[in-house]
C-alpha cells in the first residue's frame, strides 16, 4: 500500500525578522495545521502556494503569520482545561487580519487579532511578520479564554499581567521552533536569564518605533525579558516614563512579571538532568502548565502579581509535588513580586489551596463590584461605572517593600480610580461627543483607544475595554 506522505513546507522567521537590514535566514516548517481544537486559528485571505516565497512578499508574510498563529495554538491548546473555547466575540476560529492599515501596532479586540504596517526610514515594517508579535496577540486571546473577568476590570496590574502573558506566550510558543533553544543556549553560554534573541521581544517592531520615538522602547528590541525591574505598587508610579524606567503604563509595568518569568524558566531549566536545548523546551512546557493552572484560579485583586505568584507556587505543589518551588520563589523574590517573608507564607499556605487550583475551570468568576466615577472629574456630562479588582485574596501576600517586608495593597476602589486616571492622561479613552462638556479633560490624541465609555441597555454609562494592544 502506498502511504501518503506530507512533503509540503513553508518558509517563516524563527521568532522575529530582526532589526533591518535583515540578516536572518528564513527557516523551513511543515505547512501549519490551523484548525486544531481547542484553539483553532486562521489567517484571513486566500491561501497562497506553499513554497517558493521570499521575504518581502505577501505570500511569505501569510505563511509567517499562519505558522506563528498555529505554534501559539499548539503550545497553549494541550494545556487548556477541558471545555476551553475562544471567548467573547471570536467566532469559533481566531482569525488574523494581516493588513489592517497604517500603524506600528497590533491588537486583540475580542473578535480576532489585527496587524498593521508602516514605512519607517525607508523600511516597511509589518507587525504580523514577527512571530513574537503574533504570539503576543494570540496570548491575549488565550488568557481571555481562560479568564474573561480580566477584560473589563480597571486595574493597572491586571492589564500589565495580560501584557506579560502576551510576552510569555511569544517566548514559550517559539522556544521549540527550529533550533531556537539550542541557539539561545549558545548565545547565553548556557544561562537563559541572559539577554538573547529569545528574551529580546519583537526586535524589528522595536527598531521601527525607536526611529520615531527613541526612548519609547528598549534599546535592542520592543521589550527585553532579561531585565532587573523590581516591583513597585503601580499606584505610586507615573503614567509615562522613558523605557529605561518603570511606569504604571501596562506594557512598561509588564516587564516586572516577565523578568521574573524568564528567571523562573531558567531556574526550572537548571534543574533538568541534561542542560541542552531539549531541556529548555521541557522547562518551557513546565512553566506554561504552571502559569495556566495558577492564572485559572487567581482571584482578581489589587496586588495581582503577588497573588498570581503565590498561586504559581501552589500549582507547583499540585502538579510537580513542589519540585520547582525554589526556582519560582527565587525569581519572584528577586523582582519584588513577593517579599521574602511573603514567599515563605505563600509556600507554607500552598498545600491547603491545591484543591482550588486543580478544580478551577475556564471562564470562572462572578461579576466584579463597580464604583461610580463622578462626571465632573473629567468634565463629562454624566458619571460612569467601572469594575474594580474587588475579589477576596486567597493568599495574604503583596508586593515587596523596597526596605523590608511587604507593601500594604491599596483598596480595589483606589486601584481602579488611579488606572482610570492613567487612561485619561494617556489619551486611551474614547468618549462620544455628546458626553463632553466644553471644558472636558479628554486628551486629544491619535493614539489607539483601548477603552471607551459606552451606554448599557439599562441606560447607565460604563467604562469598558475595547482591545488589548
Ligand atoms: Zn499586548
Amino acid at each position: 500500500m502506498k502511504l501518503k506522505t506530507k512533503l509540503a513546507n513553508v518558509q517563516t522567521w524563527q521568532e522575529d525578522p530582526g532589526e533591518p537590514p535583515i540578516e536572518r535566514t528564513p527557516i523551513q516548517r511543515q505547512t501549519p495545521e490551523m484548525g486544531r481544537p481547542p484553539l483553532p486559528v486562521a489567517v484571513a485571505g486566500e491561501v497562497p502556494a506553499e513554497s517558493g516565497d521570499y521575504p518581502g512578499s505577501t505570500e511569505f508574510r501569510y505563511w509567517v503569520a499562519a505558522d506563528a498563529m498555529s505554534r501559539a495554538s499548539e503550545f497553549w491548546g494541550p494545556l487548556m482545561p477541558a471545555g476551553t473555547t475562544w471567548n467573547r466575540n471570536v467566532d469559533k476560529v481566531l482569525t488574523a487580519q494581516l493588513d489592517s492599515g497604517d500603524d506600528l501596532n497590533a491588537y486583540y479586540d475580542g473578535q480576532g487579532v489585527r496587524f498593521f504596517k508602516q514605512t519607517v526610514a525607508g523600511v516597511t515594517v509589518h507587525s504580523g511578520e514577527s512571530p513574537d508579535v503574533v504570539c503576543h496577540e494570540v496570548g491575549h486571546a488565550v488568557l481571555d479564554a481562560l479568564r474573561p473577568q480580566f477584560w473589563g476590570v480597571l486595574s493597572a496590574e491586571v492589564g500589565a499581567l495580560h501584557e506579560s502573558f502576551g510576552d510569555m506566550s511569544a517566548i514559550l510558543a517559539s522556544l521549540s521552533v527550529g533550533a531556537l533553544a539550542d541557539e539561545v543556549l549558545i548565545e547565553t553560554q548556557g544561562n537563559p536569564t541572559r539577554s538573547s534573541r529569545l528574551s529580546r521581544l519583537a526586535e524589528q517592531l522595536g527598531w521601527a518605533i525607536r526611529q520615531i520615538a527613541p526612548t519609547a522602547v528598549d534599546p535592542d528590541c520592543l521589550r527585553n525579558a532579561a531585565n532587573n525591574y523590581f516591583y513597585r505598587d503601580p499606584v505610586t508610579l507615573r503614567p509615562n516614563e522613558p523605557a529605561s524606567l518603570l511606569s504604571s503604563e501596562v506594557h512598561s509595568f509588564s516587564r516586572v512579571f516577565t523578568g521574573a518569568f524568564l528567571e523562573a524558566l531558567a531556574g526550572i531549566f537548571f534543574q533538568q538532568p541534561s542542560r541542552d536545548g531539549k531541556a529548555l523546551v521541557e522547562a518551557g512546557h513546565i512553566m506554561g502548565r504552571l502559569l495556566v493552572d495558577a492564572l485559572l484560579a487567581t482571584p482578581v485583586v489589587p496586588a495581582m502579581y503577588a497573588q498570581v505568584a503565590a498561586h504559581t507556587l501552589a500549582a507547583d505543589k499540585a502538579d510537580y509535588d513542589g519540585a520547582y518551588g525554589m526556582a519560582l520563589r527565587s525569581a519572584f523574590i528577586r523582582h519584588g513580586i513577593l517579599s521574602p517573608s511573603d514567599a515563605v507564607t505563600a509556600a507554607e499556605a500552598a498545600p491547603q489551596h491545591m484543591a482550588a487550583i486543580t478544580g478551577a475551570t475556564p471562564g470562572r468568576g462572578a461579576q466584579l463590584a463597580t464604583i461610580t466615577v463622578p462626571a465632573e472629574r473629567y468634565g463629562l456630562t454624566e458619571s460612569f461605572a467601572v469594575s474594580t479588582p474587588a475579589e477576596q485574596p486567597r493568599f495574604a501576600v503583596a508586593g515587596a517593600d523596597p526596605a523590608i517586608g511587604s507593601l500594604t495593597p491599596v483598596d480595589p476602589e483606589r486601584a481602579a480610580e488611579t488606572f482610570v486616571e492613567d487612561l485619561f492622561r494617556q489619551g486611551r479613552v474614547a468618549v462620544a461627543e455628546e458626553l463632553l462638556t466644553p471644558n472636558a479633560a479628554v486628551v486629544d490624541t491619535t493614539r489607539t483607544r483601548t477603552h471607551a465609555i459606552t451606554r448599557e441597555s439599562s441606560g447607565a454609562l460604563v467604562l469598558d475595554r475595547l482591545l488589548f494592544i
